[in-house]
């Protein structure tokens, strides 16, 4: 099993960093954890694409994990040769953003049935909402979802994602919290997303600092890591991106309430978590 991760960046426009998505190469396929900005730039530099994932999961259905579903949607529509219908995993409210995705198509989905003649079907996706619990189990691969907690985002979930001995959790945006503390449980690989509480502070910016208290900042995702005995803690999407430089700060930061080893995400980071 790999983790890539394909876009390591937060809702802010970033020139080096992709909107927040992670590629989890497994026997079974490629497995997508949300689409942020960019996901199928960084997926084509793997190898991958719309047409191959065996699944997409959402953990949330804020702007930034989702920007680029609807380019999966259709990517994955036009460039398959049969019906290739997209699994969708996601909390309560992603049936209907993927009705809602479609509606948006839908100028883009007739002028494409009325052009290509082999092209006698329309984008088809199979969702499946999650709240706790096995949600995918195929070739020796199970995914389990638990709720997290970035309230008043609601609802959410992160996964943990197994193969052989093997796990990697995906907690998407969240505080500390119980649901997430289960999928942690001596996992070899975390990847959570993380906010630097100290610069948003000093920057003062209300818009900013609201973001704080639904996020979790390094110490917090470190000190996830160390309660539940994870080997190795990714910090990704980003908030506010490391100036050139300050990269040292953030490991710093979780290795202060982490023994294990930590990785500061960048797009196309690759861990082999095969073993
Ligand atoms: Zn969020």
């Amino acid at each position: 099993m790999d983790v890539i991760i394909l876009g390591s960046g937060s809702p802010l426009p970033d020139p080096a960093r992709a909107g927040p998505s992670t590629l989890v190469r497994t026997a079974t396929g490629d497995m997508l954890f949300d689409c942020g900005r960019g996901v199928l730039m960084r997926a084509a530099a793997v190898a991958s694409g719309a047409a191959m994932f065996r699944a997409v999961f959402l953990t949330h259905l804020h702007s930034d994990h989702i920007t680029d579903l609807n380019d999966i949607v259709t990517m994955r529509w036009v460039m398959s040769f049969e019906p290739n219908p997209l699994a969708v995993f996601g909390p309560v409210g992603t049936s209907s953003l993927l009705e809602a995705t479609e509606a948006m198509l839908e100028p883009d989905i007739g002028y494409r049935l009325a052009h290509h003649a082999d092209l006698t079907w329309r984008p088809v996706a199979r969702v499946t909402e999650v709240g706790t619990g096995v949600v995918f189990d195929e070739g020796g691969v199970r995914v389990t979802a638990a709720p997290t907690d970035h309230s008043p985002v609601r609802p959410t979930v992160g996964f943990r994602i197994e193969e052989g001995r093997r796990s990697v959790v995906i907690a998407g945006d969240t505080v500390p919290c119980t649901g997430l503390d289960e999928l942690c449980r001596g996992a070899d690989v975390l990847v959570h997303t993380v906010v630097r509480r100290d610069l948003i502070e000093r920057v003062g910016l209300p818009r900013l600092t609201d973001v704080l208290d639904y996020h979790s900042s390094v110490p917090d995702a470190a000190r996830t890591a160390s309660r539940n005995g994870v080997r190795t803690l990714v910090l990704t999407h980003l908030v506010p991106a490391p100036a050139p430089g300050t990269e040292q700060e953030w490991l710093d930061q979780a290795a202060a309430h982490f023994d294990g080893e930590v990785v500061l995400a960048a797009d196309l980071l690759a861990l082999d978590v095969t073993g």
